[in-house]
């Protein structure tokens, strides 16, 4: 009998690790802080999140904060301040969850997706610029998995085609990239706070800019309760109403949640980064995996966030990423699913769906006759080609030398033992998800 777990063998690890994964971490500050809120009869009010948007603004380093009910609110507002509308592109990665790109359907725009790189994971620099048209209004750069983006090469390519930057950091809170805070590196950063991320303030997110307009844009367009803070007079001749319909003002208990977190962050995020360093420094040199971490030294990735490693079948015999990630569950390990978020260029969504009823494909209904930016398979190589060379790996919250050793030593178990998973290997081809899903561990 073989000794993996999954082929009946004892597993390697039997203990219950639950609290070392367990997130957010509440304190008796932040139940305090929520209770008050709750009390003072005010969870519509804003006192509370201005407060939370001053702490924010100052922690990542930016002149404005506004704070959003969700993240896809704050990317859509941050789209429209950049002047995203009818006919015209933003780029985006396809590998990302759809928050990133999705609502700039609502605006009348189209979406052009650009393929990723394999080691990173994140946007092709090369690959984006081949994708630039003369419809091209703005980038999205994702920060995808806690891996910032290659902002400088990014927005080199930006600046010279006189494109917008907006970051979205909803993976990625306060990770450096060289040095310098992700969010603070384009025309806008928007990033969501829900419970799941690794800045977790309950439903909500936030906008980040330097630049005075596009706050006052994103206000005007959300926010009608706050019009008199705007000073440009062209926006303020029809303020009062909110221009794009939509009331995006945060909740006030979310607002009280985060100005804790924000306080404790840095510390947890400290933890985190020492963890998961640890972690894969004791799987340096496993055949089959590579880590996914930044090779610049003043690059980091923050609370890594839905964090992957790098999958390399052809070491393991071809054994597939699946059946690898199953063995390693079954040793007692949590987090080692296989994937990562599914392509988005392929969904029918934009290729067919014709959501607003014009009599065409939504993706594509405002751009020139005989215009069409759908990309269908093959058009994407790395991006389609992912699933099978990813899996997650635990989110350790906590420093623990033995623990994280332990963990370790059950993943370097299943890749000793791998010739005896080849012969059952189903090889389940790995779909993707399009919600990453909320995994404790
Ligand atoms: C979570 C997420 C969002 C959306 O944020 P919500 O707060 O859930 O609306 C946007 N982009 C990415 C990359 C995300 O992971």
């Amino acid at each position: 009998m073989s000794k993996l777990a999954l082929l009946g063998g004892d597993k390697a690890l039997a203990q219950d690790y639950s609290e070392f994964f367990n997130w957010p971490i509440v304190t008796p500050e932040m139940e305090q802080g929520v209770l008050e809120v709750l009390r003072s009869g005010n969870m519509s009010g804003t006192d509370i999140t201005r407060q939370f948007e001053r702490k924010f603004a100052q922690w990542q380093g930016t002149e404005y904060a506004l704070a959003h009910n969700t993240g896809t609110a704050a990317l859509l507002a941050a789209m429209w301040a950049c002047g995203l509308g009818h006919g015209d592109e933003l780029i985006s990665p396809s590998i990302t969850y759809w928050a990133s790109c999705i609502q700039a359907l609502s605006l009348g725009a189209s979406v052009v997706f650009a393929d990723i790189l394999p080691e990173t994971l994140n946007v092709d620099p090369d690959d984006l610029e081949q994708r630039i048209t003369e419809r091209t209004k703005a980038v999205m750069v994702v920060h995808y998995v806690a891996m910032p983006a290659d902002m400088d090469r990014i927005m080199a390519i930006a600046r010279k085609h006189g494109l917008k930057v907006i970051e979205d950091v909803s993976h990625a809170h306060g990770a450096l990239y060289k040095g310098q805070k992700v969010g603070t590196l384009g025309d806008v950063a928007a990033m969501s706070l829900m419970s799941g991320k690794s800045l977790a303030i309950g439903e909500g997110g936030i906008l980040c800019t330097n630049d005075r307009t596009l706050y006052e844009r994103a206000l005007l367009w959300g926010h009608y309760a706050r019009h008199g803070e705007i000073e440009t007079e062209e926006l303020r001749q029809a303020a009062g109403l909110p221009w794009g319909g939509y009331k995006n003002r945060m909740h006030q208990l979310s607002s009280i949640v985060g100005l804790h977190q924000v306080d404790k962050y840095d510390k947890e995020m400290a933890e985190i980064d020492r963890s998961m360093n640890y972690f894969w420094d004791q799987l340096d040199g496993v055949p089959g995996l590579d880590s996914h971490r930044p090779t610049d030294p003043g690059t980091t990735k923050g609370g890594w966030y839905a964090c992957k490693g790098i999958y390399k079948s052809e070491e393991l015999g071809g054994l597939s990423v699946s059946r690898f990630c199953e063995a390693v569950r079954a040793e007692g390990v949590g987090g080692f699913s296989p994937g990562c978020n599914k392509a988005l260029h392929l969904h029918p969504l934009m290729h067919t769906v014709d959501i607003y009823g014009v009599g065409r494909p939504s993706s594509i209904a405002n751009l020139p006759i005989g215009v069409d930016c759908r990309q269908g398979p093959g058009s994407l190589p790395v991006s389609e080609a992912v699933q099978e060379r990813v899996y997650g790996i635990p989110w350790f919250k906590r420093f623990d030398k033995e623990v994280i050793e332990a963990h370790a030593a059950a993943v370097r178990k299943v890749v000793e033992h791998h010739a005896d998973l080849l012969s059952g290997d189903p090889r389940t081809p790995v779909e993707g998800k399009l919600g990453l899903s909320r995994r404790r561990s």
